[in-house]
């Protein structure tokens, strides 16, 4: 087996890190032992909008590890079990030949042949696989930060969620004693601050004193935040090709407050083997994947519009104290159930 990643080495994603019960299972069981890794265990969730903040346990173990170190793991788990790993090589096309195989185009002309794909190229869509448009078109950033003392201790063991007008965002620890914090937000609130990073920040500080206090005093760690755009949020694959199995993002892509994204990612993947290694031909696979994630993503869907609406954004913190188990409810019933469960980029089999 053969993966292709366009990376030569691992490096910053935009991603919370944010790593679910589910995503935790998966990994010990590929014998990633995300603690030796320096991963931060999370016991609590807290909500933060407008003036009030509220918190919850989380009603299932958590940590969060950066990507870098993660991604760093899974490629050598992979190189472990014999997988032919070429990096810095990136897939340009992907095309069925007369023949019946697929073959790929990579950045240097060369071409790779298989009979079996499986599109794991994440957040970037190839020439020829798109996904659809966003029509809310979301832009995501993270950056990492080193807190204050004691805001550093405030935010120990927890993740916090704020939410501000466009969009949300979340911070966390992760290990070395620094702190990521990721937001979203719709491009036609970007573009009133002057479609500047810093601007927006600042007004989320406005909007959200709670982040406003987090930084006071905290130091940047990236000159500036990493950044992406296009991001289909709800979109589930309906159909595939033969031999063409599709993972992670190009299967499925579930609001980022939900901290699933890298879960569906292990789990898909782990089905896509399964099926591959049942002979189970791709189609039938995607569409019974499909039938699998739907509900799950249609609540998450649901519950990220409730993020978005001004009412909500001033009443769910005080729903919060007097109810604080409505988080937890939240946080099961956007969790994507257990399914059969394994892996890749662009990977020919
Ligand atoms: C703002 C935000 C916050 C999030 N927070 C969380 C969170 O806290 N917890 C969580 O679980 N999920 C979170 N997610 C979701 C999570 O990041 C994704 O769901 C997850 O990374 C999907 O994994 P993947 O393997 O499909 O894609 P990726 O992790 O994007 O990996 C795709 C890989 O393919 C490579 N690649 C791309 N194109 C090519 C090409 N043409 N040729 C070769 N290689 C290629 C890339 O270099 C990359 O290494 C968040 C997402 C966003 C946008």
């Amino acid at each position: 087996m053969t993966l292709i990643e366009r990376e030569p080495t691992p490096r910053h994603k935009v991603c919370g890190e944010f790593l679910s019960g589910e995503a935790l299972e998966d990994l010990s069981a590929l014998g990633i032992d995300v603690t030796s890794l320096g991963a931060v265990p999370i016991h609590k969730v807290r909500l933060a909008a407008a003036r009030r903040a509220a918190e919850a346990p989380l009603p299932f173990p958590a940590a969060s590890l950066s990507r870098k170190t993660l991604d760093t793991a899974l490629i050598a788990e992979a190189i472990a079990a014999g997988v032919h790993v070429q990096r810095g090589r990136s897939v340009q096309a992907l095309n069925r030949t007369p023949g019946n195989t697929w073959q790929a185009t990579l950045d240097d002309g060369a071409n790779v042949e298989a009979p079996t794909v499986f599109l794991a190229t994440g957040k970037h869509d190839l020439r020829g696989h798109p996904r659809p448009q966003d029509p809310q078109r979301w832009v995501a950033f993270k950056m990492y930060f080193r807190l204050a003392p004691a805001q550093a201790a405030e935010l120990a063991r927890a993740s916090e969620l704020m939410l501000f007008p466009g969009g949300y965002g979340g911070i966390q620890p992760v290990e070395d004693g620094i702190a990521n914090l990721c937001w979203v937000v719709q491009q036609r609130y970007f573009a009133r601050a002057g479609n500047r990073w810093e601007s927006f920040l600042a007004k989320m500080q406005q909007d959200c004193p709670h982040l406003a206090m987090r930084l006071a005093g905290a130091e940047p760690l990236l000159q500036k935040p990493i950044a992406i755009t296009h991001i289909p949020y709800g979109f589930i694959r309906r159909t595939t090709e033969d031999g063409l199995y599709c993972i992670g993002d190009q299967a499925a892509v579930i609001p980022s407050f939900t901290g699933d994204g890298i879960s569906i990612a292990l789990h898909t993947a782990r089905c896509a083997a399964d099926a591959y290694l049942a002979a189970e031909p791709a189609p039938l696979f995607q569409a019974r994947l499909r039938s699998a994630l739907l509900l799950q993503m249609r609540l998450a869907e649901f519950a990220a519009d409730g993020l978005n609406n001004s009412l909500a954004r001033a009443v769910l913190p005080f729903c919060l104290r007097v109810w604080p188990g409505v988080m937890r409810v939240t946080a099961t019933l956007t969790r994507i159930s257990r399914r059969p469960a394994a892996a890749a980029h662009a990977v020919a089999g």
